[in-house]
């Protein structure tokens, strides 16, 4: 039994929980597991023994559904719902997969893998990969239909947009605006790619991730810091019987929030504390608006897409029509049980 439960419903916001294995490190340092799986969708988080907050009683969260350590790259796309998202946008939704959780719990394992992966196949590669595989299955399906996909890559650091496919404009931030015709916020001259076949999705994926690190002295922390959003639009064309053209719009963003930690670390001073507050705020207003979308008496009610810019490149998927899928990834570990467990109520309150 590697996938505790399996409550998958009809949603718009659909939340699943994976845990990661030990690792090395933590086994080495005598560190043990303080997550139980009790079934029905639920994770078990052992009380804290004195400490803050701590002599209170083992706590149980629950959500759709909640992979154990051993669950696979494949089972989470099999298991997660993420099929149902795309398979949504290809009909012309607005759907969005994004992964929370503290640094090292696994956000970026999940949706990419290990970096450096070749195309063939391997039991590695994240659910970006295998999502992309998915499509391209579905559109030989839809033979009546013509297709154009593009793709765009971008990455969200203190409240600057910077296109991660684009060197010539490559750190060099870009303005977001309301478009008036398309009633939503875009980004202003960001690099789209066509991509006709799977590669072409893989070398945006590979390109854009091969930018993210360039002139990082330290990548881990940059990237800990930062939101990227890799999206996949699909627009396709289906003649109908009258000899009129059926037009669909769909997208599908992969979003790789900044390490949950941060919504802690506001004690740093000078520029590390905007970043610290900025990445704060766009992790509290994402909680927000997700939160106020899945609570059906907060609905009519206004939600402040516009306070990030996360939110605002998301707002289409969260407040329309769209499916969005949180993955909140948390790490089984004692010694970081109180991140895990504002990780799993930040998940518990979207759900
Ligand atoms: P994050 O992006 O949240 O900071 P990473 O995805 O980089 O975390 O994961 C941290 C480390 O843990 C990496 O070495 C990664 O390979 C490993 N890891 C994460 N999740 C798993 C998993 N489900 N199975 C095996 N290793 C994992
Ligand atoms: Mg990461």
């Amino acid at each position: 039994r590697i996938i505790a439960s399996y409550n998958q419903d009809e949603d718009n916001i659909n939340v699943v929980v994976r845990v990661r294995p030990l690792s090395d490190k933590e086994i080495k340092a005598g560190d043990d597991m303080v997550v139980q799986f009790p079934g029905n969708g639920q994770v078990m988080v052992d009380a804290i023994p004195g400490g803050p907050g701590g002599g209170q009683k083992a706590r149980l969260f629950s959500y759709n559904v909640v992979f154990e350590p051993a669950a696979t790259q494949e089972d989470v796309l099999q298991y997660s719902g993420m099929k149902r998202l795309i398979e949504m946008a290809v009909e012309g939704f607005r759907c969005t997969c994004f992964c929370y959780g503290q640094t090292g719990s696994g956000k970026t394992h999940t949706l990419t893998g290990p970096p450096g992966l070749a195309v063939p196949y391997s039991d590695d590669h994240g659910l970006v990969f295998r999502s992309f595989v998915y499509l391209f299955q579905l559109l030989q399906e839809h033979t009546g239909r013509t297709f154009v996909l593009k793709a765009s890559f971008l990455e969200i650091y203190n409240e600057k947009v910077i296109d991660l496919l684009n060197p010539g404009t490559c750190r060099k931030p870009l303005a977001v605006r309301w478009s008036k015709k398309a009633r939503g916020f875009f980004v202003e001259n960001l690099f789209t790619v066509d991509c006709e076949e799977l590669d072409d999705l893989m070398a945006v994926l590979e390109e854009g991730i091969r930018n993210r690190s360039v002139g990082r002295h330290n990548m881990n922390d940059y990237s800990s810091r930062s939101h990227t959003i890799l999206s996949v639009h699909i627009t396709s064309e289906e003649p109908s019987e009258n000899g009129v053209f059926i037009s669909r719009f769909g997208k599908i963003n992969f979003v790789d929030l900044a390490g949950s930690e941060m919504t802690k670390k506001t004690q740093s001073e000078g520029k590390t504390l905007e970043e610290a507050n900025n990445i704060n705020k766009s992790l509290m207003v994402l909680g927000y608006c997700i939160a106020s979308l899945s609570d059906p008496k907060r609905k009519g009610t206004h939600i402040p897409y516009r306070d990030s810019k996360l939110t605002k490149l998301l707002a289409d998927s969260l407040a329309g029509n769209g499916v969005t899928l949180m993955i909140a990834c948390i790490s089984p570990a004692r010694s970081n049980i109180f991140e895990t467990i504002n990780t799993l109520r930040y998940a518990a309150r979207a759900k």
